[in-house]
């Protein structure tokens, strides 16, 4: 394999490594390279049939992912047998033919080597978590919470926007209450996860054996509550057994993009206990945290770049942790690939050309989030009608538009179907007024202005 290919390909494999599971990693990924990469296309050599057909059906998306996350440029990845590629004796697989792949599905590679009693990924750690002041509150109170379980604070509610590290923070907090005590019983959830468990309990008849598993932990992490806004039976069955393991003094701890007051069509019953112990959010880093966790994150991946060129990723990118770590791939792979270190200039214009533009928010993404966030149609927003469920979404649409976007009376009546420009006047009067008084609002307005963010910066139209 030449340098570079080897290269890129180490590198990939690094990534696949983390989220497959070693016997899984071992039997696929053994003797794979690249053997052609040119126009955009990268060609895998594999070492038989076999290999071929898993890595094209099941761990395709995976593969191509891990590439173009190094070198954007690539949009074909194509699997070669290469009989050179000898396979090893010792390799003792014998697949019967009947065992071909179904294609429907990819596998969900992050789930392999997730503890599948606990659900917690050993990836996250406290010791890899930086902190810096955008995030210490929620640490010291994870530290605490770990080191005197259902004593310092229950429930802990942590919340913040996406890529802020919510997910390592609630992780890590698992993996080291069962580094310090491994009898305790641990388990990590989503909100998604809980209800669909709980509907297929329902139809499967097992409602009992659902409700023993929850009652028995000692520390029970949901991550994501939000999700479960609307779903009053999850929401029945949670605060069950949110009650049954805070009577017997048990750890709960709950992370969600906003705070309780800002979560819709949630019982009150719940949203109390959720306020219940200690809120505590996470804002978004500073630079000189974003500084920290770039370096952390090279030193982890044995990635040498200048300091130079680790502040101009830092201040380019700078409201999610997941992206500081793409561009940091990006920025390496590209000068390793070109065999030089970059000067600013050109690690400003990859990152450009790589990182989306920022701030291109358009009216229709402030409607589709508006529209989510109340959990209305979309298309609900543009009825004429005097129901406040819609009222209230459809004045704060109209508010942003005019407060972020710059956009004028006359433009946003017309958006809304040619209504009279008085009525877009009256709209953004009103949130404002509301805005002064009404904290649950104001919390709302920002979470809604943070996801529209994300969705402007992921490019989506
Ligand atoms: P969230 O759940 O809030 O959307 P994640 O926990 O998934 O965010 O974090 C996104 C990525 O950023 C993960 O790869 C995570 O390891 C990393 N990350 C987030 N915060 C930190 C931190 N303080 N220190 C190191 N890595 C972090
Ligand atoms: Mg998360």
């Amino acid at each position: 394999m030449n340098p570079q290919n080897e290269e890129l390909w180490n590198k990939a494999l690094a990534e696949i490594e983390l989220s497959v599971s070693r016997a899984n990693f071992a039997t696929w990924f053994k003797n794979t390279n690249i053997v052609n990469n040119s126009e955009g296309v990268v060609t895998i050599g594999v070492p038989n049939g076999f290999v071929k057909e898993w890595l094209e059906n099941k761990y395709h998306k995976f593969v191509l992912k891990s590439i173009r996350s190094l070198l954007p440029e690539v949009r074909v990845v194509e699997y070669s047998i290469v009989s050179s590629i000898a396979e090893p004796k010792t390799l003792k697989i014998k697949l019967p033919r009947e065992m071909s792949v179904p294609s429907e599905e990819q596998l969900d590679f992050k789930e392999f080597q997730i503890d599948p009693e606990t659900n917690l990924n050993p990836k996250y750690t406290l010791e890899s978590f930086i902190v810096g002041s955008f995030n210490e509150l929620a640490h010291a109170a994870i530290t605490s919470v770990v080191k005197n379980l259902g004593k310092a604070y229950n429930p802990l509610f942590i919340y913040g926007g996406v890529g802020l590290g919510k997910t390592h923070l609630l992780q890590a907090a698992g993996n080291k209450v069962k580094e310090m005590n491994p009898l305790k019983k641990i388990h990590y959830t989503t909100s998604e996860k809980f209800s669909n468990e709980l509907v297929s309990s329902l139809q499967n008849n097992s409602v009992y054996n659902f409700k023993e598993k929850y009652r028995k932990y000692d520390l029970l992490i949901v991550d994501d509550i939000q999700f479960f806004s609307g779903k009053i039976k999850t929401q029945e069955e949670f605060f069950h057994t949110f009650n049954t393991l805070y009577e017997s003094g048990k750890q709960v701890i709950f992370s969600s993009d906003r705070p309780p007051a800002s979560i819709h069509d949630i019982e009150e019953r719940l949203r109390s206990r959720f306020e219940a112990g200690v809120i505590v959010d996470i804002s978004e880093p500073e630079l000189e945290a974003r500084i920290a966790i770039l370096k952390s994150k090279a030193a982890e991946k044995k990635i040498s770049l200048p300091d130079e060129t680790i502040e101009i990723i830092a201040s380019v990118i700078q409201k999610n942790i997941r992206e500081l770590e793409g561009a940091l791939n990006i920025i390496h792979i590209q000068s390793n690939h070109k065999n030089i270190v970059l000067k600013p200039d050109e690690v400003r214009e990859i990152l450009n050309k790589n990182v989306r533009p920022k701030n291109v928010v358009t009216p229709s993404q402030i409607i589709k989030v508006v529209a989510e966030f109340y959990d209305i149609p979309e298309k609900s927003i543009f009825e004429h009608t005097r129901k406040t469920e819609i009222v209230k979404p459809r004045q704060i649409v109209m508010y942003l538009m005019r407060e972020d976007l710059g956009r004028s009376y006359p433009f946003i009546a017309q958006k809304f179907g040619g209504m009279d420009h008085t009525t877009a006047i009256h709209a953004f009067d009103k949130i404002s007024k509301e805005l002064k008084k009404n904290n649950k609002l104001e919390e709302e307005i920002k979470s809604i202005r943070e996801k529209y963010q994300n969705l402007a910066e992921q490019g989506v139209k």
